[in-house]
């Protein structure tokens, strides 16, 4: 029999998500905070439930997808939440980015059931084809058991380590992330200042070794100026916040996180939290002597 997977949190990255799970042949069951966003889910053929617990009492596996810590306490601990049912024994995933730390504590909370954190390198596209880099913490031998299912949102697990680890590659893979955009952005706004066309400057910078498959892959939002959200930048900021606690926990020097925080932060500020992190670009923009 198929194994039952229940999938919490149905945004940007998990509609597609458990859309790719369903796909691959699993039993699915989906909750979200919002009900309306479940609609394609279940139109698809997945069951909808109506509370955490519900989802819980069902599954064989859990899936989360939220936010961060905030929305994960949210559903793991209120009146209906996943630890008023009985989890134990069952594997419960994370794949929301939130802080090593917290990662550690969720293990320790939810035993007797397996906790892996397995948070994703990737954006909105790669989910969607199903090509997403998984980045896995916890017991081995519970990561190896779960890699058909994760392989069926992603082409690669990479496990880095007990629970804990798999947060802490992302937060060095999104602290690369933050730094490259907000170097891209500071260089096109120098070129501006200057008369440059930024279509022959990014096309300049994608023509040397500079150019990657980030800086390609956001170059037509720099040209249009226009930010449809993939990685909506209020995300930046709250991992930028993350990395910031844990570049402190763990005695490392981080100056550049300091800077673009402040630069991420801004933009939320500036009303721009619901664009794609590629629109850093307007903060900078909006620093300029006009
Ligand atoms: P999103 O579209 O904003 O979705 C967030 C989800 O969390 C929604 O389902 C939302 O429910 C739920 N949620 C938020 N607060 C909640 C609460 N208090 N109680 C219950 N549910 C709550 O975000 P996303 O882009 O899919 O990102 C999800 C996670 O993946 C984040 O940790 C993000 O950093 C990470 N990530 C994102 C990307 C990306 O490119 N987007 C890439 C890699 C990793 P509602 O629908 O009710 O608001």
């Amino acid at each position: 029999m198929a194994l039952k997977i229940g999938f919490i949190g149905i945004g940007i990255m998990g509609q597609p998500m458990a859309a790719n799970i369903l796909n691959a042949g699993y039993e699915l069951m989906v909750y979200n905070r919002t009900a309306g966003k479940t609609k394609a889910i279940a139109d698809a053929g997945g069951r909808v439930a109506s509370t955490p617990a519900e989802l819980s009492d069902w599954s064989d596996i859990i899936i989360l997808m939220l936010t961060g810590s905030e929305a994960i306490d949210a559903v793991l601990y209120a009146g209906e939440g996943i630890l008023s049912s009985s989890p134990a024994g069952k594997i419960i995933i994370n794949m929301s980015t939130v802080s090593p730390a917290y990662s550690r504590t969720l293990s320790k909370c939810l035993a007797p059931s397996i906790f892996i954190d397995a948070p994703v390198s990737g954006s909105k596209q790669p989910a969607i084809e199903g090509t997403l880099i998984i980045l896995a913490g916890g017991p081995r031998e519970s990561v190896n058991s779960v890699e058909p299912l994760l392989l069926s949102m992603g082409r690669k697990v990479i496990y880095c380590g007990e629970a804990g680890q798999g947060s802490a590659m992302k937060m060095t893979v999104n602290l690369l992330l933050a730094v490259m955009m907000e170097g891209l952005c500071e260089s096109l706004n120098l070129a501006k200042q200057m008369h440059l066309d930024t279509g022959l400057v990014i096309d300049s910078i994608l023509a040397g070794p500079l150019g990657c498959g980030l800086f390609n892959l956001k170059s037509d939002m720099l040209k249009q100026d226009d930010f449809p959200v993939q990685f909506p930048l209020k995300h930046m900021a709250k991992d930028l916040r993350y990395v910031l606690q844990t570049a402190d926990e763990a005695g490392a020097a981080v100056p550049a996180a300091h800077t673009v925080f402040q630069l991420y932060r801004q933009g939320v500020g500036m009303g721009n939290g619901d664009l794609d992190f590629t629109a850093v670009r307007k903060t900078l923009d909006a620093l300029n002597d006009q």
